[in-house]
């Protein structure tokens, strides 16, 4: 799985989807650059995301707020107090870890195990294996899942509370070792603060300092009135938004997957007091949904119920994905109660409240946050419809099988030839084409050596234009997927391509 990992990555790079931020100065740490084809495929998730929240949804409205905020933003909303990371170094190793994470990857091994009982009861019953029961009824799962969770909710009260000596006592406990030198000589678990501060003008001080902010979320709960009030907007209703964040992470690894930039996909929906429970349900449920009608395969998800509640949150679950490293978070779903608006309140002054004509009465509405890092659903598009496929007699291709909807190049039109008007019948087909979709003209090397790239490059349709074109108009139009090819009237392609690149 390490090494998908590093295939993503030096693919990502040979096409154009990601670069390491300022290579020719080696790169800034967890730091990168979406290339000519990276910033098409973000841009579709995006519009796929924002098509589904906002267009698809009459209560739900966008906007863009500025990453700079009032300083007393981040003190209202906890952030100055509370957003820390809880660390812990190796004395030996003098390497630095997030004291959760290790426990986390510790817990994983538990996993690891019930899963693997699993897959022998699957692979010595066949058809025959009742894996639910298996799940909860087999010695070895139950005692493996009851340490599950044992460490789960020690960690979730541990960090809840604040309470550091107990995070390092678990960690010594369980006997956890340092990754790479494997000693277990910990120092005492110490909080992080995550955000990142400047100067805002020429004074200097407190008074001026401000922060990048570290989610999308303040911009929406600042302006809840104003959008309520302008939009004459009737709860439920919702505010999205998609912006960067930023956050000084001490373990910035993995690639993409934990950015000290990183760019977040947010939706506050704001509802009656007492009513939370109900919309949480129906926005775990939605968004599941939205990620698996993407075709990037159901068994790639699993929901992850959160112990350890944020200071704000009164549910929480993690919609989780099997990236190249494992199953890991790529969005979060939480009931925030009024915790944001009423805290924005005391401390601006101001009064944050709703009237409800229906039930003839003001209050403070209640939350439900969706928020999904952008560049985590990249790393979970491009690492999945990675595929080297075995094509006999010793022979591979490398494919991306990125969702036609998603793909950065929609149809590669390609003359067989670089002559007898072949380029020019290409053109103009791509003039018929460009207005509805992302088209590719290419010409270089044999048109063998064409498909190739344009599998690699994940684009789904690939049209040859030959001499027969000229007399009658027919290409052959080839399957990214299938690698098929069809004779089919140039006339018809936008249908063709349309049927499949429409979600
Ligand atoms: P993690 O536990 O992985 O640090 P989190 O629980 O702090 O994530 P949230 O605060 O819930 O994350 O942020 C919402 C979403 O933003 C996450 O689900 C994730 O997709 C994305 N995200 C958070 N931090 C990063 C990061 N450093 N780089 C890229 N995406 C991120």
């Amino acid at each position: 799985k390490e090494d998908k990992l590093k295939e993503v990555i030096s693919h990502a790079k040979e096409y154009g989807y990601i670069f390491p931020s300022s290579e020719i100065y080696d790169g800034l740490s967890a730091t990168y650059d979406y290339g000519q084809l990276g910033s098409e495929l973000k841009n579709n998730i995006k519009n796929y995301w924002w098509t589904a929240m906002v267009q698809m949804h009459e209560n739900i409205v966008g906007i863009d707020a500025a990453i700079f905020m009032h300083p007393k933003t981040w003190k209202a909303s906890g952030h100055v107090d509370a957003f820390n990371d809880p660390l812990i170094d190796n004395k030996d190793s003098k390497k630095r870890y997030r004291a959760d994470v290790l426990i986390e990857e510790h817990i994983e091994k538990y996993r690891a195990k019930i899963e693997k009982d699993v897959a022998k009861g699957i692979k010595k019953f066949g058809d025959d294996f009742d894996e639910a029961q298996f799940r909860a009824t087999n010695p070895n799962v139950l005692r493996n899942q009851a340490k599950i969770d044992e460490i789960e909710q020690r960690m979730g009260e541990a960090l809840t509370n604040e309470d550091l000596p107990a995070v390092k006592a678990l960690i010594e406990e369980l006997g956890i070792a340092c990754p790479i030198s494997g000693s277990k000589n910990w120092t005492d678990v110490k909080q992080f603060n995550l955000m990142f501060s400047t100067e805002l003008g020429a004074v200097a001080g407190d008074a001026s300092t401000i922060y990048l902010r570290p989610e999308t979320a303040q911009g929406i709960f600042v302006n809840f009135l104003n959008v309520q009030k302008s939009g004459r907007m009737k709860i439920p209703f919702g505010i999205a938004q998609i912006g960067k964040a930023f956050r000084n992470e001490i373990i910035a690894r993995q690639f993409i997957f934990r950015m000290r930039e990183f760019e977040q996909m947010e939706m506050q929906f704001f509802v009656r007091p007492g009513e939370e429970m109900k919309w949480y349900e129906h926005w775990k449920n939605e968004r599941l949904k939205w990620h698996k009608a993407l075709g990037l395969g159901e068994n790639n998800y699993r929901v992850h119920d959160h112990i350890k509640l944020a200071h704000y949150a009164n549910a929480a679950c993690d919609i989780e994905f099997d990236f190249p490293m494992g199953f890991k978070e790529l969005e979060g779903i939480h009931s925030r109660t009024d915790f944001d608006l009423k805290q924005h309140e005391e401390h601006s002054g101001k009064k944050l409240q709703y009237f409800d004509p229906e039930l003839n009465e003001n209050y403070t509405p209640y939350v439900i946050e969706t928020s999904i890092g952008l560049d985590r659903m990249f790393l979970a598009v491009l690492s999945n419809s990675l595929k080297v496929e075995d094509l006999g007699e010793g022979k591979t291709r490398t494919v991306l099988q990125i969702p036609a909807a998603l793909a950065p190049y929609k149809v590669a039109v390609l003359p067989l030839l670089k002559k007898d008007g072949l380029p020019e019948k290409a053109r103009e087909i791509i003039n018929s084409l460009k207005f509805d979709f992302n088209c590719q003209y290419d010409e270089k090397d044999t048109v063998g050596k064409r498909y190739r790239r344009q599998d690699a490059i994940g684009t789904p349709f690939h049209v040859t234009v030959d001499h027969q074109t000229l007399e009658d108009n027919t290409v052959t139009l080839r399957d990214r997927d299938t690698m098929e090819q069809t004779r089919v009237n140039i006339s018809d392609l936008k249908a063709i391509i349309g049927d499949k690149v429409s979600l």
